[in-house]
């Protein structure tokens, strides 16, 4: 669903991706883990063309996405992206905020929008937040619209970068069991996270990532007991 072939990105003379190989098959979720500055955000908003590419190739259910002929909106509408910091419309209500893409890119009928934007705040519990603006919401729940924003696109992919890290404690679980309940429907994600509980429990395969190069590939439950890696066995003795 996802291929990443030879990717290579800089910042000026700074490698910060460097010969990236990526596949993630259908319906699988894949953690991205690793230090900070290692590239792990860069990676992950090149898979939507948010971030340009010096080479390689990327491609999201068959369609280059980083090839100038395509139609990069029409490309990105099958992508949902959630971003740490909800970035939701503050001029528009939870539902609003759901409805807009769907009747202006993908030219959807408001009644049905809303249909359909009502299931989708229902199923992640907001059922009594339509009409609430974002500034009522908690960062919880501003965060489970983005989800339900990003869900009303019907995407093919989600991709999350680091959903949960500017969420008070106590909602954290609410968002992670959001996403879990994505993975159990069979979305492909992509999840950079430090969630090291989560990704443990609901990932296909940890990717960890340390100065723009991917280190190690492996399902959580070789990577977590015996990482290959000296970087990833430095890296998991501090933060588990
Ligand atoms: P991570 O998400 O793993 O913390 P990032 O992808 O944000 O890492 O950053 C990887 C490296 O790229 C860092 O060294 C960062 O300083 C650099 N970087 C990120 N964005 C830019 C930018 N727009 N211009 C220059 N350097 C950047
Ligand atoms: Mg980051």
């Amino acid at each position: 669903m996802i291929t990443m072939e030879n990717v290579t990105k800089t910042f000026g003379d700074h490698t910060v991706l460097q010969d990236i190989q990526l596949h993630v098959p259908q319906s699988n979720v894949f953690a991205v883990i690793g230090p900070s500055g290692a590239g792990k955000s860069t990676l992950i908003r090149t898979l939507n063309a948010l971030e340009p590419i010096d080479s390689g190739q990327i491609t999201i259910n068959g369609s280059d996405i980083h090839n100038p002929k395509i139609n990069i909106n029409e490309a990105r509408s099958k992508i949902g992206f959630v971003f740490q910091s909800f970035n939701l419309y503050p001029f528009l209500t939870a539902l609003e905020n759901v409805t807009l893409a769907p009747i202006k890119v993908k030219k959807m009928a408001q009644a049905d929008a809303e249909k359909r934007g009502k299931e989708l705040l229902d199923s992640l519990g907001l059922g009594d937040k339509y009409d609430a603006y974002p500034n009522k919401l908690s960062g919880g729940q501003q965060q489970r619209v983005a989800i339900a924003r990003a869900l009303a696109m019907d995407p093919d992919v989600m991709l999350f970068d680091e959903p949960t890290s500017a969420l008070d404690p106590e909602m954290v679980t609410e968002v992670l069991d959001a996403i879990r309940k994505l993975a159990i429907a069979g979305m492909t994600m992509v999840v950079v996270t430090h969630e090291m509980n989560f990704a443990k429990e609901i990932c296909d395969e940890i990717v960890f990532m340390a100065d723009g190069k991917i280190v190690e590939v492996a399902p959580p439950e070789q990577f977590f007991s015996a990482p290959k890696s000296e970087r990833a066995q430095a890296f998991l003795s501090k933060v588990l």
